[in-house]
């Protein structure tokens, strides 16, 4: 294809989903899913950190029973409450949540990159532990899901239900981007859905543990991330740029 055609290719493409994006951004959560689920079949996955809105999606693909691809980012740095809420959130819809791992485990980064490089180059290490794997698992697929929020950042206040995502070429499927944090958690106690006892303990958003602290009152959800560093997001949901990423 010649470089007109490409560009008249991409051109149809993001119209049509700006069409879907349009039609679809008064429906439920739970129908913008099995819409997806219909539309990409096994050409769509679904990238959890198991944060509480990443639990909600997981409980309305569960209950439907839908054939969704659903995967996460092992870092080999998680906290152990995550990895038992991966296990009870598996157990309660029984349904199988891949575990996708960097190249080098965390002896092997160390011993290539030194100790701790999350403190020295947090934007190193979240490149080779989560980006990377991220986009490998995504150049497979042409659509995935997030469980993103419009009121969670500024970055984030124009997502649509679905769009283009220019970083790994592909459709992102936000069936969340309507919700407020009340209504996630309302959802999660009338459903009685599985989540991380940390948000109990002052932690209100949960990665790695070097990189995830608890937060005062009054301050912002994502305080307790790269604490003391410029960090603020993993890269995931950005504009295309090298290197980084966030989960929900
Ligand atoms: S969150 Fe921290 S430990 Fe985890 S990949 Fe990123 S920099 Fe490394």
């Amino acid at each position: 294809m010649d470089h007109a055609a490409v560009t008249a290719d991409l051109e149809a493409g993001h119209a049509r989903l700006a069409r879907w994006a349009a039609e679809l951004e008064e429906w439920t959560a739970a129908d913008i899913l099995t819409w997806a689920a219909d539309q990409y079949a096994d050409r769509l996955t679904f990238a959890t950190g198991f944060g509480p809105e990443g639990c909600v999606l997981i409980d309305l693909i569960g209950r439907r029973r839908l054939p969704i691809d659903i995967f996460t980012l092992d870092t080999g740095l998680l906290f152990p409450e995550t990895h038992d809420l991966w296990r009870r959130l598996e157990d309660r819809y029984d349904l199988r949540i891949r575990s996708v791992t960097p190249a080098l485990s965390v002896e092997g980064q160390a011993a290539a990159h030194g100790d701790h490089l999350w403190e020295r180059q947090p934007e190193h290490c979240c490149g080779m532990r989560k980006v990377v794997p991220l986009k490998q698992e995504l150049a497979r697929v042409d659509a995935w899901i997030t469980a993103i929020r419009r009121d969670q950042t500024p970055q984030r206040a124009g997502a649509l239900v679905v769009e283009p995502d220019a970083k790994f070429d592909i459709a992102k499927v936000n069936p969340l981007v309507r919700w407020t944090k009340r209504q996630v958690w309302a959802h999660i106690l009338e459903h009685d859905v599985p989540y991380n006892p940390l948000h109990d303990r002052g932690y209100p958003s949960i990665g790695c543990a070097p990189c995830t602290s608890a937060v005062k009152p009054g301050e912002d959800d994502r305080a307790g991330r790269w604490r003391g560093s410029e960090k603020t997001e993993c890269g995931l949901h950005g504009p295309a740029q090298p290197a980084a990423l966030t989960t929900a």
